[in-house]
């Protein structure tokens, strides 16, 4: 058995690494570079990229490739090889500091909204040194932003590596406050656990609407689904567990911090969680664990689905944003301290999230939109479409006691009067009681649970971060030129409790009564769909915080706002390209053969003995022959509203064209087919069904 210890981050060009194969002086730069954001001498560049190339040639690699995120969603990567030729007909490995820093793919086929003219259709990637490169099959990977010449970002990194850099100015400006002199800077750290469901690749081959749209589009219920919650921690069968195996070697491998695994709640579900880590690599790490869970499946024989509705009826998939805030000595900013002091730091920072989180609730809930996600969120399985926090009963009483000037009775009786020293000293509650809260303070860190299983992780950190770096800016504003600073503290914290207050809610949030006391009485927002939220994007006051943050341009959000929306559409209308294409193709065709089947069974019975019952034939005959009208009937009327939308130029309207027409007639098509499924004998049904999906891998 090879130990872990001994293989884990082999194929990362990591600190060791460095330490290792780098004189201490270029060593120490770039250091400074990753740690401080320090400008890079193209002298240290080169000498990087000399020990980088020898390194990766060592371990096999005969290729390097900028590695980057598109507003695609997925990564991109374009191979160029070492090799450069030599003088006597061979070849030597040629590695410089510029190939490392800059790269300039052909990228003309990447979305970027307008922001792209096609005669200058070259954008450039730019390498994030601060998250480590590595190998990938023969590939040396160099994690990089990627640009357009004017600047713009093309990619989901840059936004990120600003708003963490926004975040940052604002939280040391709230920490100098605090007197935190030796603090260097905070960087958010985020944990995304992540869900996901096998099935055997024979199942997969033989449904064309996962092979084309990563879910299933038709599907009646199966006998037996999730009501048992038998698959919820259950033991992990052999097959998964050998794809567990082998997928955390590569993760570990790739110094990726796979930790828990389990099944969840549908059968087929699982999940896996890192470590958590600094957010612009955790993101790297999460786009790099998708990729190699499905690598990993087909080497099993099995598909991974990361799709976050692949069946209905049968939770979908998420992933969990676990995210906090630490100094550079590692001080988790929201972990309630030791002394009133510490604690009144904390809760500044907690202030600061709350009153984030329900400034943009718009931001965080379009962060999260695709129309993937649109099936989860708010279907008694997910966290609703409306965002709201919970705080657990300790920290509620806190803030409670503060609002009103009440004593605390928490741990210890405390008056609870102005000032710094008289914040409560409480204890910390680690247990995470509500699990159906889309924004939940888990002791030192809060869950953002309304990502999508396939999101990038990377928007929803784009807009928390930023908000959060917002509140702090509001905050230092005020606090930097208050006479009295204690006062001041407390009396900023008391009001963002009394204004904020209706974020917060710790009941269940799955209740239809919770949605009608959200909307109605407290006038939280309630965007159910990607058309409805995403073009709040460019809101003014939306635009406003983001510009002024540095985090976007107008014209990058304008780009964003059309790239999502367009995305949504695309999706959609795959889908029904691909359900019309079934259901005339493999369904109504199936039905028509089975009708066929039980006509000439009737009729040989009749033809026995005229006096035989063909009642059980005859009456599923009809039957059947009424829903293949429907099928048909239903597959062209989904046909028209495809065809109606093409119209339509202005892509908001597009989309919620899409949401009203295409997305219903997509509905009534499968309740069609669905119910012949359940009629038509196994035999005659062209693929497989949820029974065979679901408990297919064994
Ligand atoms: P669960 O949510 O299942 O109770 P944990 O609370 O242990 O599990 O952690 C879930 C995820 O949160 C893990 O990825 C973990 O690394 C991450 N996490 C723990 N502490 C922090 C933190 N301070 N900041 C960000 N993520 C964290
Ligand atoms: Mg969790």
């Amino acid at each position: 058995m090879k130990k872990v210890s001994d293989y884990f981050g082999c194929k990362v060009f990591d600190d060791r690494v460095m330490k290792a194969r780098l004189s201490s002086k270029v060593y120490q730069s770039l250091r400074k570079t990753i740690d401080e954001g320090a400008k890079l001498d193209i002298s240290v560049a080169n000498a990087v990229a000399a020990a980088m190339k020898d390194w990766a040639v060592e371990n096999g690699a005969t290729h390097y490739t900028h590695w980057f995120q598109p507003l695609t969603g997925v990564t991109a990567e374009k191979h160029d090889s070492f090799i450069s030729p030599s003088p006597d007909g061979g070849v030597i490995m040629e590695f410089s500091g510029k190939e490392l820093i800059k790269g300039e793919p052909d990228a003309s086929s990447f979305p970027s909204g307008g922001l792209r003219a096609t005669f200058e259709a070259r954008g450039y990637t730019a390498w994030d040194p601060t998250s480590y490169a590595f190998i990938k099959g023969k590939s040396l990977c160099i994690p990089t932003a990627f640009c357009s010449y004017g600047g713009e970002a093309l990619d989901k990194k840059t936004p990120l590596l600003r708003s963490m850099e926004a975040l940052n100015r604002q939280a040391m400006r709230i920490l100098h406050l605090f007197g935190n002199e030796d603090v260097k800077c905070v960087r958010t750290s985020v944990g995304p656990e992540q869900e996901y469901f096998l099935i055997t690749e024979e199942m997969y081959e033989q449904r064309k609407d996962i092979r084309f749209t990563g879910r299933t589009l038709f599907g009646a219920k199966p006998p037996k689904g999730q009501e048992m919650d038998d698959h919820y921690f259950g033991v992990i069968k052999p097959r998964v567990a050998a794809y567990m195996d082998e997928l955390n070697e590569e993760l570990w491998k790739l110094g990726i911090l796979a930790k828990t695994e389990h099944n969840e709640v549908a059968p087929a579900q699982h999940e896996l969680a890192p470590i958590y880590t600094t957010t612009n690599i955790a993101t790297d790490h999460n786009q790099l664990t998708m990729e190699i869970m499905q690598k990993v499946a087909a080497k099993h024989g099995l598909v991974c689905l990361l799709h976050e509705k692949p069946f209905a009826g049968v939770n979908g998939s998420g992933k969990h944003n676990n995210w906090s805030l630490a100094t550079d000595k590692g001080v988790n900013l929201l972990s309630p301290g030791e002394t009133p002091y510490e604690n009144a730091q904390f809760l500044l920072f907690l202030c600061a999230v709350i009153k984030a989180v329900d400034d943009y609730q718009d931001l965080l809930r379009l962060s999260v939109a695709t129309a993937g996600n649109d099936h989860r969120l708010g279907a008694n399985e997910a966290p609703p479409a409306v965002v709201s926090i919970f705080l657990g009963d300790e920290l509620n009483g806190v803030l409670e006691a503060i609002e009103n000037d009440a004593p605390y009775a928490g741990t210890e009786k405390t008056q609870m009067k102005l000032g710094v020293n008289v914040l409560p000293k409480f204890n910390r509650d680690t247990t995470d009681r509500n699990r159906t809260s889309p924004f939940a303070f888990t002791g030192n860190k809060f869950e953002f649970r309304m990502l999508g299983s396939s999101n990038s992780i990377a928007c929803a950190n784009i807009m928390l971060n930023s908000a959060v770096a917002e509140s702090l800016k509001i905050y230092a504003d005020r606090l930097e030129k208050a006479e009295d600073f204690e006062n001041a503290l407390h009396e900023m914290i008391r009001k963002t409790i009394k204004d904020h207050k209706h974020i917060i809610f710790n009941g269940n949030g799955y209740d239809d009564t919770w949605i009608k006391e959200a909307t109605e009485k407290r006038g939280l927002l309630n965007y159910r769909t990607t058309p409805d939220c995403m073009p709040h994007l460019l809101d003014e006051k939306n635009v406003r915080m983001l510009t002024s943050h540095k985090v976007f341009s107008e014209a990058e959000l304008k780009s964003r706002c059309e790239i999502m929306l367009d995305n949504y559409c695309k999706t959609v209308l795959i889908e029904a390209n691909t359900m019309i294409d079934m259901a005339k193709t493999e369904i109504a065709p199936a039905v028509s053969e089975y009708v066929l089947e039980l006509a000439k069974t009737a009729a040989a019975k009749k033809a026995a003995e005229s006096s035989i019952s063909c009642n059980y034939e005859t009456g599923l005959l009809k039957k059947l022959a009424i829903l293949e009208d429907q099928i048909m009937i239903k597959a062209e009327e989904l046909e028209d509203a495809v065809l109606k939308v093409q119209d339509i130029t202005d892509i908001t309207e597009e989309s919620c064209m899409i949401r009203d027409s295409v997305l219903s007639k997509m509905g009534e098509l499968r309740i069609a087919c669905d119910s012949a499924e359940t009629m038509t004998a196994k035999k005659f049904w062209p693929f497989p069904t949820y029974g065979d999906l679901l408990f297919s891998v064994r």
